[in-house]
């Protein structure tokens, strides 16, 4: 068998360790890639495939990339959900005996990215753990640019509640143990429904006790007491992992933050969508989400801390008021939430500062920023030194005011330094001796060079000699040709001729150009080593820089909130213990702003966990049902971030969880038809909802014919309804007017109706909501609108007419009680209570009288009556 070369020996051996990842190996200029990486680059890159000779029969594919180009293409094949390794050559190649010396440096994965050119600056980078053992499930995650860590663990539901989390965090990575990976169920939901990159990770990396010791290796405020067990073998393997690919140390990964997912409010993927709470369900933008409205932040970090708050509602009371007194205290204090908004426009993204600082690919231009962002930190610390409210307080002692980190830059950095650490002039005259001689050696010999070409021009008498310099032959002297009769042949030295004039050196002149470039060349170097230095001193500092930056985070959120709450006339929530949801005037924060000026009709609600737990809502299409809905639910979620809310007064009784079914769903790509997507839906609300939820239910059960449709509907208010099972307070839109039926039969139900107008053949929507069913759809009318054409407009009306007049009802049979004749002009809907003699008797049969309470008994005695009299 033919013998590889040596060089693609080494390419296999090290490819060998990394596998899993397309390598990028640095020949000279270029990292090529070879085999099958070469064939996914070239067709993920759109770059030529072409071969190498590699010692075996077929030359191998490779294709390559020079290497200063190297991000650009680092960055698509990750987006593209593959891992890259960069492989380098450690040695200088001219200097190498034999094959050059070459290592991975470094591997880049979606959830790895550290490049800020890479990362989207208004959103955390995930990477995600999942340890299974048994029940019991470990969670962890970090973002690595910024270095905040959090873990968790559960074991009841364990595994819907690892899936609201990956929903939560939408992570860019997760690697998990085997026994995870086991769970095909679970691996299929996640690809169904999300777009992450996700691998298994060697199950040693999980084993307890290495992780309990990297946990307290890593962590500097870790509790003896702590009693996560699954949750810290998770994070043990993501340090790991994290080390594996960065491999440098993670000075800025120093707080463990463990968490309860209780703290939060649950929201399922579907609700998140639904209420388009981050981004809108047609354009997936943030434009038009709840985000959108209330993001006003001004730093990177805080629009990512405000993005945190809107996908994690809180759930404690004293926690959502700690945010809201806050709030509120720059909502009435215009002079300092300006200042304060105004001063954090000066500041930079310091979380990610910090990070390139660890992984050392910080720049002098960073530094410059780093101290910029601290010349704002005293008169922001200073502005809030009155504020009242706990969490202003608390904050203005998080804030550090850095001034060593500040005159350091200060007195060592230039104002203006250029992007590469490697070129010079990033370090200040003064702050270094050394570099000060060698700056002033060379300056010294540009003077001399100066002075010279006068001095020649004197002694030799021509007037256009000239001194000037190039990078292949260094200082020069030129003579045009008309005066070379003057040359002094005894001291010039004839270098290049060209095509009128010749270029002279002198041996003075040579040495003094030596002494200048070897003082240049060492300044570059030495300057170098200079901000190495400065760099490792700063990142002494890291802890004290992020803690900063955390309270920075939060004031931007405050002010951001305060500023939204004026800008759009809200108002403050308060609370109620008793379950209560009362709202005076509520608004959609997104669709009032969307409707011109004054447009937006206010509608008041009340929900409590008694008489008024499930509202059934009636009205024709377009009336602003599910506006209305999803409207409520917001308002829930803004007070619980810690908003203020789109309303005249709000009093909320905190929820657990939001259960949306609204409108179609993702699911459909998932090979799930509509009906079966909705009614998993439901199936899970029902499962998961409880008394302490709020559930949005609109037009459950149209997916089907309308008796069966009806039927579940009714069912599932029903199974809500009753306190034993769920009794959560519940918002049921609905075109079955029939359900209308159930207030007074069950308790806890009252009609709602969203109101319209009559004008002659159309209707106005009013958009009002009030109490009682809606009797009629309107459904033609709200087509006209719609532009349905007037043919066909005419004859729905004549079928209607015609529907109206009972007399065309035909049911063949008692027996076959749902098959209606249906010809052109002669069938109805079937009216849920106008079945045939037959049923009866066949729900007579079905009754286990042994089995019934004698409640339920009254209800189908009450039922069948009913039934009985609608068929005289
Ligand atoms: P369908 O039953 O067909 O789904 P719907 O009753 O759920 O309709 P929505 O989709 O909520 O109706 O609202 C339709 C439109 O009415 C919205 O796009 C919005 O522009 C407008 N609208 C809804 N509520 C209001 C309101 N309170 N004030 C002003 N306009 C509103």
């Amino acid at each position: 068998m033919a013998k590889v070369t040596p060089m693609m020996q080494q390419y296999l051996q090290i490819k060998e360790q990394y596998d899993d990842c397309i390598l990028f190996f640095r020949i000279g200029d270029f990292y090529e890639m070879f085999f099958d990486d070469a064939k996914i680059a070239s067709r993920e890159l759109e770059l030529v495939l072409t071969g190498k000779d590699c010692g075996l029969e077929e030359r191998a594919p490779m294709c390559g990339i020079p290497y200063h180009a190297a991000d650009s293409y680092i960055s698509k094949l990750i987006e593209k959900g593959h891992k890259v390794a960069i492989c380098e050559q450690m040695e200088d190649p001219a200097l190498a005996k034999g094959i050059v010396k070459r290592d991975i440096i470094k591997v880049i994965t979606p959830g790895t990215v550290t490049d800020t050119n890479m990362l989207d600056e208004k959103r955390n980078n995930y990477i995600m753990c999942i340890y299974k053992n048994g029940e019991w499930y470990g969670i962890s995650y970090c973002d690595i640019s910024t270095g905040e860590f959090h873990a968790s663990e559960f074991k009841h539901n364990g595994e819907q509640k690892v899936f609201d989390e990956i929903a939560r965090l939408y992570p860019s990575e997760i690697i998990y143990n085997t026994q995870f990976k086991n769970n095909e169920k679970m691996l299929k939901r996640i690809n169904d429904r999300f777009n992450i990159s996700h691998s298994q990770y060697d199950d040693t990396y999980f084993e307890y006790n290495a992780c309990i010791k990297k946990v307290n290796d890593q962590f500097k405020n870790i509790d003896k007491k702590m009693t996560l067990t699954s949750g810290i073998c998770a994070c043990g393997a993501l340090l790991c992992y994290i080390e594996e690919t960065q491999k440098t140390s993670l000075l800025h990964i120093n707080t463990l933050n463990i968490y309860s997912a209780d703290d939060f409010m649950v929201l399922d993927m579907a609700t998140r969508r639904n209420l388009e709470l981050t981004e809108t369900i047609r354009t997936q933008s943030k434009k038009g989400s709840l985000l959108w409205i209330i993001d006003r932040t001004v730093t990177a970090m805080g629009a990512r801390m405000m993005r945190r708050w809107v996908d994690e509602p809180l759930v404690h009371r004293e926690s959502i008021e700690y945010r809201l007194d806050a709030v509120e205290e720059l909502y009435n204090n215009v002079y300092v939430r300006e200042f304060l908004r105004e001063k954090l426009k000066g500041i930079y993204d310091i979380e990610r500062l910090i990070g390139k600082i660890v992984y050392g690919n910080i720049n002098a231009r960073d530094l410059v920023s780093l101290k910029q962002s601290i010349a704002s930190l005293p008169a922001i610390k200073e502005c809030i030194a009155e504020c009242k409210s706990s969490m202003l307080m608390n904050l203005k002692t998080g804030i550090d005011i850095l001034d060593d980190v500040y005159d350091l830059i200060d007195k060592s950095i230039t104002d203006n330094p250029p992007m590469s650490v490697k070129d010079g002039l990033i370090i200040k005259d003064g702050y270094n001796e050394t570099i000060d001689k060698l700056r002033s050696a060379s300056r010294d010999g540009k003077d001399w060079i100066a002075k010279l070409e006068e001095k020649e021009r004197e002694v030799t008498g021509i007037k256009s000699l000239k001194v000037g310099y190039n990078k292949v032959f260094g200082y020069y002297i030129e003579i045009t040709r008309s005066n070379l009769n003057l040359v002094p042949e005894d001291r010039y030295i004839r270098k290049q001729t060209l095509a009128n004039s010749e270029r002279y050196i002198t041996p003075e002149l040579k040495e003094m150009e030596s002494t200048i470039l070897g003082a240049e060349e060492k300044v570059v170097q030495l300057e170098y080593e200079v901000f190495c230095g400065i760099r490792d001193t700063i990142s002494k500092q890291i802890e004290r820089i992020q803690k900063t930056a955390y309270a920075i985070s939060n004031l931007d959120v405050l002010c951001s909130l305060s500023t939204a709450a004026l800008e759009n006339d809200y108002v403050k929530p308060v609370f109620a213990d008793n379950g209560s949801i009362s709202i005076k005037d509520g608004r959609h924060p997104v669709v009032e702003k969307t409707l011109s000026g004054g447009m937006f009709v206010p509608n008041d609600t009340y929900l409590d966990n008694g008489k008024d737990r499930i509202s059934i809502i009636t009205g024709p299409n377009m009336a602003g049902k599910s506006t209305y809905m999803r409207q409520v639910a917001l308002i829930v979620i803004m007070a619980q971030i810690g908003s203020f809310v789109p309303a005249k007064s709000a009093e909320i009784g905190i929820v657990d969880r939001i259960f949306t079914r609204i409108g179609a769903s993702d699911d459909l790509s998932a090979g799930q038809s509509t009906f079966m997507v909705e009614m998993s839906e439901v199936a899970y609300i029902l499962k998961n909802a409880t008394s302490e939820s709020l559930i949005l239910l609109d037009e459950v059960g149209r997916g089907t014919s309308t008796f069966d449709g009806l039927s579940i509907a009714w069912a599932v208010v029903e199974y809500i309804s009753d306190k034993s099972k769920i009794g959560a307070k519940t918002l049921f839109a609905t075109h079955y007017h029939e359900l209308t039926e159930l207030e007074g039969r069950i308790e806890g139900i009252k009609n709602y109706r969203i109101s319209v107008k009559e004008h002659g053949d159309d209707i106005i929507f009013l958009r009002k909501i009030v109490r009682g069913g809606a009797d009629q759809s309107y459904g033609i009318q709200v087509a006209k609108l719609a532009g349905l054409p007037e043919e066909v407009i005419k004859k729905a009306k004549e079928i209607i007419s015609k529907l109206e007049s009972s007399d065309i009802i035909k049911i063949k049979s008692a027996d076959d009680e749902a098959a209606v004749e249906s010809s052109d002009e002669d069938y109805k809907q079937l009216d849920f209570f106008s079945f045939g003699g037959n049923d009866i008797i066949n729900e007579l049969r079905k009754i286990e009288v042994d089995n019934t309470t004698p409640m339920e008994a009254l209800n189908i005695l009450d039922r069948l009556v009913k039934k009985a009299k609608s068929k005289n």
